[in-house]
């Protein structure tokens, strides 16, 4: 990790770290969906899964933009978090053995995803107000609300294939 214990001395230095944090996130998310997408079924799942690498690829730019806005270099650093949920995924997937099981491992592993970005999220804004900072609040906000989605989606998805199996 770029930073050492001590060199987080403020709000705002905590604020920006965990942008970078999230910035990390979301790049190995947009490189991981792909491969996902190409796990996936034909179907509502794989649909939803390319819809939000459409929506990640946004959340990186957007990120940028709130760098630029608060004034500090767009960096990324490692997020240990991430990387153990993607770890995590990639076992469960390389090992199902028929595309249903395959897809509730991808729908299950994409949730995680989406509820550790919602908490990074929600910490940001509560941070980005607290810090006097309502336009970044604002942008970032964008993206919750964008993570929420697509985690309630993936509960739909998965609502839908229960209902189909007890018709
Ligand atoms: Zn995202
Ligand atoms: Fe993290
Ligand atoms: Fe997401």
């Amino acid at each position: 990790m770029a930073l050492q214990n001590g060199d987080i001395k403020d709000l705002d230095d905590l604020f920006v770290h965990t942008l970078r944090d999230i910035y990390y996130a979301e790049k190995q998310i947009a490189k991981t969906l792909p491969k996902m997408i190409e796990k996936a079924g034909e179907g509502p799942l794989r649909d939803a899964f390319e819809h939000h690498l459409e929506e990640t690829r946004d959340h990186v730019k957007r990120l940028e933009k709130v760098f630029e806005m608060h004034g500090v270099e767009a960096k990324a650093v490692k997020c240990p978090a991430i990387d153990g949920i993607i770890e995590e995924a990639e076992y469960l997937i390389g090992d199902t053995a028929t595309t249903e099981v395959t897809d509730a491992a991808l729908a299950a592993a994409a949730q995680a995803v989406e509820h550790y970005e919602m908490s990074r999220y929600g910490t940001l804004v509560t941070w980005a107000q607290e810090l006097g900072r309502d336009d970044c609040a604002g942008v970032l906000r964008e993206t919750l609300d964008e993570e929420k989605e697509a985690d309630a989606k993936l509960t739909q998805i998965a609502e839908d294939r229960l209902n189909t199996r007890a018709a």
